[in-house]
C-alpha cells in the first residue's frame, strides 16, 4: 500500500509519467479499503499512445529477432528479480491468495523468456517446386496492437498477450482493467528498464467505457486482443470490425469435468477443488461443472464434502486457500446468481451463511449445487465466483451432450483410466483445450489456449500466438525456368 496523499500512478506513454486530470481509487479487495489510485486515461491519452507506438514502430521492427529476444529475455529477468515484490502487489491488488501470485509472476516471467526463445525459431515456408517463380512467405507484424486485459490474472494475462506481440516486432498500447491495473503499469516500467526503446509498449490505465472504448475504435490500431467478458467482447469485435481490423477474443467459459465411473477420485478430488477455488473461481478457465457417471455420484459427493470443509478462507495476502472476490459488484452478481439458483433445495455444500467468511472484504464461500437442472442459468452461465454445478449422467454419449450443452467451449477434463474412452470423448468435446486424467498444466505457457464458441476466437499461449500477432506476406520471384541453366 502507498502513502495516502501520493500521486495516482500515471499512464506510462512514449516511455515518460503521463498524469491525468481525474483518477481511480484501486480497492484492496480483502479488506475493501484504498489500496491506490491510478491516471484516469481516455480517448486523449489513447491516441498518444498509438502516436508513440506508430512512431516507435520502424525502429523497434526494424531489429532482428535475436534483438528484441534480449529484452524481453531480460524483462524476464528483472520481473524475476522484482518477484516478491510483484507477487505482493497482485495478491493485494486482486486479492488472490499470495502463493498464487507468486505462481502467476513466476508464468509472467515465463511469458517473456519463452517467447524470447521462439520467435528466433519462427520462420515462413518456401513453396515448391513452381516452375520459373521462387516463393516464400514472411511472417511481418501488424504494427500497433492494442491489448485489453481483465482484473483476474493481469500479470499472468498481460505477459501472454504482451510477450508474444513483442516479440515478433509490434507496437503497444495495453489498457489495463480499472480493478486491478497495479502489476500491468509495473511490467511497462520494468520491460522499459529492461531497455525497451520508448513508444514501444504504453500503458493507459482507464475506465472500460473510456480508455478501453477509445482504443477499440481507435483508427491506428492494425490488431485488438481482448480478453474478458462475452457482451465487451462483442463490442471490441464490433469497434474493429469497423476499421476492418483482426481481434483476438478470449472469453469465458463453464467449463467441464468428466468423471467417468473408473476415474481415479483420489486424483480427482483434489484437482476439481483447486480448480473450483483457484483465484475464487474467477478464472476464465474454471472448472466450474462437474458431470457424473451415477455410479460414483455419490461418493465423488461425500469426498468433495469433507474436502471442501477443509478450506480455510482469507485476506489474500494470508496466503490461505480462498481469497475475496474482486469487488463488491462481483459479490452482488455472485451472490445474485446463486440466490436465484438456490430455489427450496439450496446448495448441496457449502453456500453463504452456511460457511463463516472474514467481515470485511468482498468474501463468498464454497458453494455446490447438486443435479442441476442443465437449462438453469447456473448449469450454463459463467458465475466467475467459486461456485460449482454438478449433473449425473448414464453414459459417455449423455456426458457428451451435457458437457457440449452451453454456449461456451474453453476447456474440459476427462478422468477415465479406459484409452477408448478418453480418446472418444477428446473428439467429441467442444472445447479449445482438453485434459485428460488433469485439469491446467501450471501456466500453460507452451499450450495454444483459447476458444470454441462463445468462449471467443483466435489463440494466445504457444508458438500460435506469433502467428496470431502477425500476418502473412507471399513473396514470388521470378528465377530462370528449371533446366535453363545459369544466364
Ligand atoms: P470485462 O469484459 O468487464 O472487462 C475486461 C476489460 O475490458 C477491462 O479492461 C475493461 O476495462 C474493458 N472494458 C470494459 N468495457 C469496455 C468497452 N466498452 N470497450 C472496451 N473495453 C472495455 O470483463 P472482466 O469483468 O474484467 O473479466 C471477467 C470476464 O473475462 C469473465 O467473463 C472471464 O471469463 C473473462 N476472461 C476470459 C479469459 C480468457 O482467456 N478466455 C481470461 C480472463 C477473463
Amino acid at each position: 500500500m502507498r502513502e495516502s496523499g501520493a500521486d495516482p500512478r500515471p499512464c506510462l506513454i512514449d516511455g515518460v509519467a503521463v498524469p491525468t486530470p481525474d483518477a481511480i481509487d484501486v480497492l484492496d479487495p480483502s479488506t475493501g479499503r484504498l489500496l491506490d489510485r491510478v491516471a484516469r486515461g481516455g480517448a486523449a491519452e489513447i491516441d498518444q499512445a498509438v502516436t508513440a507506438a506508430r512512431a516507435a514502430y520502424a525502429g523497434w521492427r526494424g531489429r532482428s529477432a535475436e534483438s528484441r529476444a534480449g529484452v524481453l529475455r531480460r524483462t524476464g529477468e528483472l520481473i524475476r528479480r522484482d518477484l516478491d515484490d510483484l507477487a505482493d502487489l497482485e495478491s493485494h491488488d486482486t486479492g488472490k491468495p499470495l502463493a498464487q501470485a507468486r505462481a502467476d509472476t513466476g508464468v509472467a516471467a515465463r511469458y517473456f523468456e519463452y517467447y524470447a526463445s521462439v520467435v528466433e525459431a519462427f520462420f515462413g515456408h518456401t513453396l515448391p517446386d513452381l516452375d520459373g517463380y521462387l516463393a516464400w512467405t514472411r511472417h511481418e507484424p501488424y504494427g500497433v496492437t492494442g491489448h485489453i486485459i481483465p482484473w483476474n490474472y493481469p500479470l499472468q494475462i498481460g505477459a501472454r498477450t504482451m510477450a508474444p506481440a513483442l516479440a515478433v516486432g509490434n507496437c503497444l498500447v495495453v489498457k489495463p482493467a480499472e480493478e486491478a491495473p497495479l502489476s500491468v503499469l509495473r511490467i511497462g516500467e520494468l520491460a522499459l528498464e529492461a531497455g525497451l526503446p520508448p513508444g514501444v509498449l504504453n500503458v493507459v490505465p482507464g475506465l472500460g467505457a473510456e480508455a478501453g472504448a477509445a482504443l477499440a475504435a481507435h483508427p491506428g490500431i492494425d490488431h485488438l486482443s481482448f480478453i474478458g467478458s462475452v457482451p465487451v467482447g462483442e463490442e471490441v469485435a464490433a469497434a474493429a470490425a469497423r476499421n476492418i481490423v483482426p481481434v483476438a477474443l478470449e472469453l469465458g467459459g463453464k467449463s467441464p469435468h468428466v468423471v467417468l465411473p473408473d476415474a481415479d477420485l483420489d486424483l480427482v478430488v483434489p484437482t476439481v477443488v483447486r480448480a473450483l477455488l483457484q483465484n475464487a473461481g474467477q478464472t476464465c478457465s474454471a472448472g466450474s461443472r462437474l458431470l457424473v457417471h451415477a455410479e460414483v455420484h455419490e461418493e465423488l459427493m461425500g469426498r468433495l464434502e469433507a474436502a471442501l470443509a477443509a478450506v480455510r478462507i482469507g485476506p489474500g495476502p494470508a496466503d490461505l486457500d480462498l481469497g475475496p472476490l474482486i469487488s463488491a459488484r462481483q459479490l452482488a452478481r455472485v451472490t445474485g446468481m446463486v440466490e436465484a439458483a438456490a430455489g427450496t433445495a439450496g446448495p448441496r455444500i457449502g453456500g453463504p451463511g452456511r460457511v463463516p467468511t472474514p467481515a470485511e472484504g468482498f468474501f463468498f464461500p464454497p458453494t455446490v449445487f447438486d443435479r442441476v437442472d442443465p437449462a438453469a442459468e447456473i448449469a450454463r452461465e459463467e458465475v466467475f465466483g467459486p461456485v460449482l454445478a454438478t449433473s449425473v449422467f448414464k453414459d459417455a454419449d449423455e456426458a457428451v451432450a451435457l458437457a457440449n450443452g452451453t454456449a461456451y467451449g474453453l476447456i474440459a477434463a476427462v478422468w477415465t483410466t479406459d484409452l477408448d474412452t478418453a480418446h472418444h470423448l477428446v473428439a467429441e468435446l467442444r472445447a479449445g483445450q482438453v485434459y485428460v486424467n488433469a485439469y491446467g498444466a501450471g501456466g500453460g505457457v507452451e499450450l495454444p489456449f483459447g476458444g470454441f464458441g462463445k468462449s471467443g476466437y483466435g489463440r494466445e499461449k504457444g508458438f500460435e500466438a506469433l502467428a496470431e500477432m502477425c500476418q502473412t506476406k507471399t513473396v514470388v520471384m521470378r528465377v530462370p525456368p528449371r533446366g535453363g541453366g545459369p544466364r
